[in-house]
């Protein structure tokens, strides 16, 4: 979803990279260029032109014209309001591990509330493998009787995700809600999600219906889904359940659709409530927690190297995991930590979608056959780093033209390769020094 922005994003901003100087002309086009990416994107208007006044604001307030890197520094103003747009509230995923509490989920027929309990459960089970987590005992049941196999789906999904299903009685809404209830507490479950109708539409009679239960089974936490391919009337969707029943935050679902992030900055700066979860496919695993930080880092095409390690967790031994963290942490990367993100990108699987999570490097816009030879220039990177010896790999700098020619006749490649591996290397490090000093990349920090 954020794909097309990240594109737009770093095209207009890898100019800017490096340059000693920057002019007041230079900045107003840039940020000219943003706004039109913004509008492009499908963002409220109004959500752009706040957005450009602070961006504007910060580059003034902030001297950035008279600072050392000035192409750096307005990046990282962008990148700060982008987090502030995207989170002015932190979300995190602790709400779903307490214990005892009752999850309603409302949102439009088709936003897709049945799927993503279904991902929430799994979610819950899979991430309960954690310390200092315990698996609570989830149990789903609807409230849904108007569309036809509504209340089977959740049954199928939940059981299939790990959770305990309940069919209720009753066949009016509110009732069953209340006979859910007592269920769910008769039997001592921790969790329960409460799955609800929904129409095409926002409709009186539906927010009416919600209001009824919601009075009557009190949800310590309302979910609202949205679909993000509504675009911009999302955000009155939104505030149609808002104002009628109220909810603590929000899943965006479909992410994987052509869809351009407009959603995303309308639900979080305009109603101020956090985004959960961002839905990325169909599949039970394509769920993932939303953080505005690393939203950030990756609209800027410059990677989100956390989640990569996230995902690569289970696959990775873990001292080598202690060490990349600890160098990170440090503002360092070497060549070695180059070449095990390419071990990492391997055992994942696919390229295109794991290449964007590394700095510098993203894939928006890079058609199948660039794909490819993306994916041998990797396997190429990897050969030339594995015929240096541990020094070089410790520090780049020690590669003369001598020790470029060995390593290229070690690897099979010409030395040409070996110097862009070196200038892809030196960019990417650039990335993670400039969130070091910032202060504001702390990848390792759940
Ligand atoms: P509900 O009416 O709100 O309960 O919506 P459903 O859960 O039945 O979902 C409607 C459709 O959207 C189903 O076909 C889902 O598979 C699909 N869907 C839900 N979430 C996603 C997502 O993140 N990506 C994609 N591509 N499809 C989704
Ligand atoms: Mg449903």
């Amino acid at each position: 979803m954020f794909d097309f922005l990240t594109e737009k994003f770093s095209s207009v901003f890898s100019r800017l990279t490096g340059h000693r100087y920057l002019t007041e002309k230079n900045i107003s086009e840039t940020l000219d260029k943003v706004k039109d990416a913004l509008i492009e994107a499908d963002v409220p208007y109004a959500v752009v032109n706040a957005f450009v006044d602070k961006v504007q604001q910060d580059v003034i307030g902030k001297k950035v014209l008279n600072t050392l890197n000035p192409g750096e520094q307005f990046i990282k103003v962008v990148h700060d309001q982008l987090v502030s747009f995207l989170g002015a509230i932190k979300s995190d995923d602790s709400f779903l591990f307490r214990h005892g509490q009752i999850v309603m989920v409302m949102g439009l027929q088709g936003s897709g509330k049945t799927t993503n309990i279904g991902k929430l459960v799994h979610y819950i089970v899979e991430n309960a493998k954690l310390p200092k987590r315990v698996a609570p005992k989830i149990l789903c049941a609807s409230v849904d009787f108007y569309r036809p196999a509504a209340v089977e789906q959740l049954e199928i999904v939940a059981k299939a995700a790990g959770a305990s299903f309940y069919r209720a009685q009753s066949g009016d809404p509110v009732a069953a809600a209340h006979e859910i209830v007592s269920y769910f507490k008769y039997h001592g479950f921790d969790l329960l999600f409460l799955d609800t109708a929904g129409r095409l539409h926002v409709d009186n009679q539906m927010l009416a219906e919600l209001q009824k239960i919601d009075h009557s089974v009190h949800p310590q936490i309302k979910i609202l889904v949205l679909d993000s391919m509504t675009g911009q009337e999302s955000l009155r969707v939104a505030q149609a359940f808002d104002q009628a029943v109220g909810f603590s935050g929000g899943i965006l679902t479909k992410a994987d659709s052509d869809s351009r992030s407009g959603a995303a900055f309308a639900f979080c700066y305009e109603l101020k409530k956090p985004l959960f979860f961002i839905g990325a496919g169909e599949k039970m695993d394509e769920l993932e927690l939303f953080r505005p930080e690393r939203m950030a880092t990756r609209i800027l095409g410059m990677g989100d190297v956390q989640t990569l390690l996230e995902r690569a967790q289970q696959k990775i031994k873990e001292s080598d995991q202690q060490r990349l963290e600890e160098n990170f942490n440090k503002g360092i990367f070497t060549l070695s930590d180059f070449a095990q993100q390419i071990d990492m990108m391997n055992s994942l699987g696919s390229f295109s979608q794991v290449l964007k999570y590394i700095p510098g490097m993203s894939t928006a816009g890079i058609n199948q056959d660039a794909m490819s030879r993306g994916e041998s220039q990797m396997k190429r990177f990897k050969a030339i780093i594995n015929s240096m010896t541990p020094k070089e790999r410790a520090d780049h700098r020690l590669l003369n033209g001598s020790r470029k020619q060995r390593i290229a006749k070690g690897a099979g490649v010409p030395v040409s390769d070996v110097n862009l591996l070196i200038a892809r290397f030196e960019q990417m490090q650039h990335f993670v020094k400039l969130f070091k000093k910032s202060g504001k990349f702390s990848p390792f920090k759940r």
